[in-house]
């Protein structure tokens, strides 16, 4: 089959035949229809200092995906041929405490597909039955192959509740673009979308914000008073990754306020801790998806109404992998697709 691959230590990605992934016997392959570029592709391509000492090649990179169930192991149930699946890209250990209780997100012992194991930018994966998710019938193949990060900004908007509440996002990437759509959808009063890039900002505004603003050129007090805040936003949700912005996060939240941190910052972060401690917040790291409570709300939010796709900017067959990640390197671009099939 043909797969993406990181070949050996190094920058690049070459699209080359390899066998098609083994079957074990609690495994489905998957005929991979549409996979989505994510930050995590970008950097295994660049070959940076986290994927120089996390990634092992040769390795087939991707774990974004869409596609039909073609075969399944001799121990699996309730799947079948023909099956629109999707895959939970963190195969956890399923032995530990928390896996054990049924909290799999917490799993310490996570392996990331097309990170610790062949992924699915190819034309077959393979995963285990537990890490499957079939569609319910009308879920757009374009919005089903980003669900993964589609369930990277639900399991962060939904970390509070949002019900009436004013709402900061910083970083409109694709996460953050996503993630406004749904705290919109879930009935936030305000939603405030911090961004640099003006191509995103444009996208955040269509997506439901109710301001953007580039934070180089204005402050959030400015924009609170606009609105006619005054105690600050109760829910914040860090999808930048960037040191200034978890700052000014801090800066403008209400007293009592709820902070999902999504974004991962590649560097030390100095943070006023007496901001935390007297303005009496709460902080919550967000890692992948809930297994599968994220999944279902992800679904039913698609069935009552919530509309992702204009986030998604860019499509190309994958044999046009490059272009395809040079426009999601760009930074003007929303999710980037691949298809498989073309
Ligand atoms: P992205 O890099 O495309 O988006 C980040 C955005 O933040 C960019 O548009 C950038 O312009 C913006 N930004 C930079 N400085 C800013 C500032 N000072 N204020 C406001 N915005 C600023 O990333 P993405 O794919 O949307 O992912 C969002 C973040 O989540 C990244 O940090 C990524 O590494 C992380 N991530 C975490 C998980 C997880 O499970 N925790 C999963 C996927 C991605
Ligand atoms: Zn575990």
């Amino acid at each position: 089959m043909l797969a993406l691959v990181k070949t050996g230590p190094g920058p690049g990605l070459e699209l080359r035949e390899v066998p098609r992934p083994e079957v074990g016997i609690n495994d489905v392959l998957v005929k991979v229809h549409r996979t989505g570029i994510c930050g995590t592709d970008l950097h295994i391509a660049a070959w940076d200092p986290w994927a120089a000492k996390t990634i092992v090649p040769p390795l087939v990179v991707g774990h974004e995906f869409v596609g039909e169930v073609v075969e399944i192991g001799p121990n699996v149930a309730g799947f079948a041929p023909g099956d629109l699946v999707s895959g939970e890209g963190h195969v956890v250990c399923g032995r530990c405490r928390h896996c054990l209780a049924g909290r799999r997100h917490l799993c310490a012992h996570t392996v990331g597909l097309g990170v610790g194991r062949d992924g699915a930018f190819a034309e077959y994966v393979a995963l285990p039955m537990t890490n499957i998710w079939r569609h319910a019938p009308g879920i757009a193949e374009d919005v089903a192959a980003i669900f993964d990060p589609f369930g990277n900004a639900v399991h962060t908007a939904l970390a509070f509740p949002v019900l009436g509440e004013d709402v900061l996002v910083t970083g409109a990437g694709p996460i953050g673009l996503m993630a406004t759509a749904v705290v919109r959808h879930a009935g936030a009063r305000f939603v405030v979308v911090s961004e640099p890039n003006p191509v995103r900002r444009e996208i955040a505004a269509r997506m439901g914000a109710t301001v953007v603003v580039d934070p180089r050129e204005r402050d959030l007090a400015d924009v609170q008073r606009e609105l006619g805040m005054v105690e600050g936003f109760d829910v914040a949700l860090e999808m930048s990754g960037n040191p200034a912005a978890i700052r000014t996060v801090l800066d403008n939240m209400a007293h009592g306020g709820s902070i999902a941190i999504l974004g991962i910052p590649t560097e030390d972060v100095a943070l006023d801790v007496n901001e935390i401690v007297f303005k009496l917040l709460t902080i919550r790291g967000i890692y992948g998806r809930e297994m599968y409570e994220t999944w279902y709300k992800m679904t039913v939010m698609l069935q009552s109404g919530l509309d992702i796709t204009p986030a998604i900017t860019h499509r190309f067959p994958a044999r046009e992998h490059e272009s395809a990640f040079a426009a999601a390197r760009s930074g003007d671009a929303g999710k980037v697709i691949m298809d498989w099939t073309a």
